[in-house]
């Protein structure tokens, strides 16, 4: 069983990740406009009626943009935990198939087992995800201001891990943001900065190890390169230079890796 991941794009103005199996995918989050998404499936060779589920992190607009007209075309159900589903609901931008889960409960869609975690994140019912098949285990964080233990413990051992780079701690204390959103951005609920997420490299590899997809990359207190550097030389001095780093753009999609 191969598996494949197509990164369609990420960062504070949309994410979108598809995850492959070889006759079934699964969306995470359709964070870009129906229209945008469908551009960047059809960039990537991604058939959009393959899709046979979406599973959402959380309410942010970056990551539900898409999620009511794609599902409604597509007619495919909605995962959310039941925080983000009565928020959505209360916002009238809930899709018309909605599964809601409850904690950590695991669930089966598309042929994968999906098992949500809680994230620490400035929303309402925040969660990542598990998705295993055939052997293989992803593993994806995208919004977190701490990897606290659940995170930690659901996201080691993963096959594929997509996680959060978000800002580089000197770029953010000297950009021009408000000071509140700087505090928002630093605090417990906010998002992960390099460092953190590098010495997350620590606890989170391991010999199972193969993909790594650096996501979420602020375009204004963080760059691209310095992700990406900073990560091989982390890979390098843990002895693990073997493993794959993708670091996902904004701007344009990533051609899908398989496993
Ligand atoms: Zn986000
Ligand atoms: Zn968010």
């Amino acid at each position: 069983m191969k598996i494949g991941v197509t990164a369609l794009g990420s960062g504070s103005r949309g994410n979108a990740f598809v995850i492959h199996s070889e006759a079934e995918c699964l969306l995470i989050d359709a964070g870009f406009s129906r229209r945008e998404l469908l551009n960047r499936m059809s960039g990537t060779g991604v058939d959009p009626n393959s899709i046979k589920t979406l599973l959402v992190t959380h309410e942010h607009t970056d990551h539900v943009a898409g999620m009511r007209l794609f599902c409604r075309d597509y007619d495919i159900p909605v995962c959310m935990s039941g925080g983000t589903a009565d928020y959505l609901r209360r916002k009238q931008n809930i899709a018309h198939n909605v599964f809601e889960f409850a904690g950590g409960n695991s669930f089966e869609s598309a042929g994968f087992r999906i098992t949500p975690f809680q994230v620490q994140h400035d929303a309402v019912d925040p969660v990542g995800y598990i998705l295993t098949r055939g052997g293989i285990q992803i593993g994806i964080a995208t919004d977190l201001g701490t990897l606290d233990l659940l995170a930690k413990t659901r996201l080691g051992g993963s096959d594929i891990l997509i996680i959060e780079s978000n800002y580089d701690l000197d770029m953010l204390r000297n950009s021009e943001r408000q000071l509140h959103l700087k505090r928002r951005i630093l605090g417990r609920n906010g998002h992960l900065d390099n460092q953190a997420t590098l010495d997350a490299f620590e606890t989170l590899i391991s010999p199972r190890t193969k993909l790594i997809y650096l996501v979420h990359v602020s375009t204004e207190c963080n760059s691209y390169s310095l992700v990406r550097k900073n990560a091989e030389a982390k890979l390098r001095q843990i002895g693990r230079p073997d493993i794959a780093l993708e670091v996902i753009e904004q701007a344009e999609p990533l051609e899908t890796a398989w496993l």
